[in-house]
């Protein structure tokens, strides 16, 4: 039908209005809260914060109402283990991904990522938390395959670890990871040099004297227990290499650790093609980036089909016994993509028997609490209006999290399009 010309130019102008405000209403919608379900609510939010929620709520006159029937709203999701590089928090942003934990770039972009996520400006990029340099030595993981021309600094002896520490702290690295890698999960003949146990201590000692906390890669159970006896605050991977016993789950709550998941990794190293099929998924492949179906469809050499079962078992014992698990992908890794990775990792929670509001909290509330993220993670009020409004009702269908209708980053609506290139 044809429209009298003035009647489309105010009706364009009005929906760049909306498009370009940061102050909205959803109403009558399902809100997962970061840690409950809510049936039914209104949810408002003015100058990109969340201003009023609640099934009662009000909503003031003039604003833009979105109708939230048979629709469920989150916390835009926190991936708590990536590595970023050039698009990749854009892509991250596309699928409802709003902050990023980097665990190792070389980057290092701290100021334009301090600046970004104080601010509540409208953005195409996820907000960004960051190691920056991992601690690793000469030739050990993940440096093994770096051009030769590309000088990243790495630890010489434990002496030298305070300066080294205080160094990455310096350039503003939020927490210090460090790796404990020799390859022996992959029972190849490969080996890797890598730090050894006093290393280990003396830069774990050193971050918390900076007041870091210590995030320690490992794909092994020594490998593991080596990082918890020395007081790591986290694992940056799900153990793989063997279903762990009574005495390391009683060993890593005594010491109160926490874990980023990585599982999706995992099942990739494992052979799995969950990976292919989420980018054949009509919910996911129309808003992929070159870089995201490269990484989704490229397969891993080391593989290790044993990993995936052992991951499965591991994330279920560690969740029963308490431990705080959080969903990390370590995307872009191979069979992982920043952003739509999460959604994978969310399933595979639910398969390793967390319930789906305990996946969701995984992605929200709780790497908030353990981060200290700024008022993230949570639909409530006061927090920022990072959020993912989805078809139908994930707190019962995890899968439901990838039917999404529309994002919100500072209470701006998100251009899903993908890049030309
Ligand atoms: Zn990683």
């Amino acid at each position: 039908m044809r429209m009298p010309a003035l009647v489309a130019i105010i009706l364009l102008c009005a929906s760049a209005a909306h498009a370009a405000s940061n102050s909205f209403a959803v109403r009558d919608v399902r809100v997962f809260d970061g840690d409950k379900t809510i049936p039914n609510a209104n949810v408002v939010v003015k100058g990109g914060r969340i201003v009023a929620v609640g099934s009662g709520v009000a909503i003031p006159s003039g604003l833009r109402i979105i109708d939230g029937h048979g629709k469920t709203l989150l916390p835009g999701l926190i991936d708590s283990h990536v590595h970023v590089f050039p698009g990749a928090q854009a892509d991250a942003l596309r699928f409802g991904v709003t902050t990023e934990l980097d665990m190792f770039d070389i980057s290092r972009n701290f100021k334009a990522w301090r600046a970004q996520r104080r601010s509540l400006r409208r953005t195409p990029e996820a907000d960004t938390w960051a190691a920056g340099l991992g601690v690793t030595v000469k030739g050990g993981a993940p440096l093994e395959n770096a051009p030769p021309g590309l000088h990243i600094p790495t630890l010489d002896s434990a002496g030298d670890a305070r300066k080294f520490v205080d160094a990455r702290v310096a350039e503003g690295s939020d927490y210090i990871k460090l790796f404990i890698e020799n390859l022996s999960e992959y029972r190849t003949k490969k080996t890797l040099p890598t730090l050894s146990p006093q290393e280990v201590c003396a830069v774990i000692a050193a971050a918390h004297a900076d007041h870091r906390m210590a995030i320690v890669h490992t794909q092994a159970e020594w490998a593991a227990r080596e990082a918890i006896k020395c007081g790591a605050n986290a694992l940056a991977h799900m153990i793989p290499d063997r279903m762990v016993g009574a005495s390391f789950i009683a060993l890593a709550k005594r010491h109160h650790i926490f874990i980023e998941t990585t599982d999706d990794v995992w099942a990739g190293v494992s052979g799995l093609d969950l990976a292919q099929k989420l980018a054949r998924d009509p919910r996911v492949a129309p808003y992929l980036s070159a870089a995201q179906k490269s990484t989704l469809l490229a397969t891993d050499q080391k593989l290790a089909p044993w990993f995936f079962p052992n991951v499965l078992a591991n994330t279920r014992a560690l969740h029963a016994a308490g431990i705080p698990i959080l969903a990390g992908t370590d995307s872009p890794n191979p069979a992982t993509a920043h952003g739509v990775a999460l959604h994978e990792e969310l399933q595979i929670l639910v398969r390793s028997g967390f319930t789906p509001e305990e996946a969701l909290h995984a992605a929200t509330a709780l790497p908030d609490a353990i981060f200290h993220l700024g008022r993230r993670g949570h639909v409530a009020v006061g927090y920022r209006a990072d959020l993912l409004l989805v078809d139908g009702n994930p707190t019962q269908n995890i899968s439901d999290t990838l039917s999404i209708d529309r994002i919100w980053m500072n209470g701006y609506a998100v251009n899903r399009t993908p890049p030309k290139t």
